[in-house]
């Protein structure tokens, strides 16, 4: 099963990727979290990324499609995998479309966690006292990625109604009651196919 969560900057996408890739025995693929990775590294293309990343905005499609490119053709990815984060834009959509394509492999739906942007920012505000990331740590960077999920990302939900692959869930109640949504939806795709 190839899942793809969607959600602004803290509707807990990773949290909830947690409980699913454990009930699927798939591996998550989070674009932010290998970039971060990148960027610990030290290399000079972490560096680039570092400065993009505190500011709040995107990452070039360029450099996030060669990165998931390669991420997916690994062997763990063949049986499935959960997108937590990737795609952000229409073009990254359509060229993970193409590539999936030429793989015999297809996207089986997009699940959107839905919260309202004032519980987004007082939860991020949160996170930025304990995750060290600077991304979380200033209500304006914030404010920069909010923007950017509603220009860029936020069109992605009518691609995916397009192809009849979109669901949606509320991202507010306890993480235990979002997750039984999220675990029930995925049952019931299951079952139907
Ligand atoms: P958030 O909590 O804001 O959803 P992530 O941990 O998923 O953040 O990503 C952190 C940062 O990494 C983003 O603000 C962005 O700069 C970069 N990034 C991650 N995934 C992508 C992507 N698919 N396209 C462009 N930039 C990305």
């Amino acid at each position: 099963m190839k899942i793809i969560l969607l959600g602004p900057p803290g509707a807990g996408k990773g949290t909830q990727a947690q409980f699913i890739i454990e009930n699927l025995g798939i591996p998550q693929i989070s674009t932010g979290d290998m970039f971060r990775a990148t960027v610990a590294s030290g290399s000079s293309l972490g560096s680039k990324l570092k400065e993009i990343m505190d500011s709040g905005s995107l990452v070039s499609d360029e450099i996030v499609i060669e990165v998931v490119k390669e991420r997916i053709s690994q062997p763990d990815c063949s049986g499935g995998f959960l997108f937590d984060g990737f795609p952000r834009t229409i073009s990254q959509a359509e060229v993970l479309d193409i590539f999936l394509d030429s793989m015999k492999m297809n996207i089986r739906a997009t699940i959107s966690l839905d919260v309202e942007d004032f519980i987004l920012e007082d939860r991020l505000i949160k996170r930025g006292k304990t995750s060290g990331r600077l991304d979380d740590q200033n209500i304006n960077k914030i404010r920069n990625r909010f923007k950017e999920y509603n220009k860029k990302t936020l069109p992605l939900i009518n691609y995916y109604k397009s192809l009849n692959k979109f669901y949606s869930i509320s991202g507010t109640g306890t993480i235990d009651e979002i997750r039984d949504k999220l675990v029930n939806m995925i049952n019931q795709l299951k079952l139907n196919d």
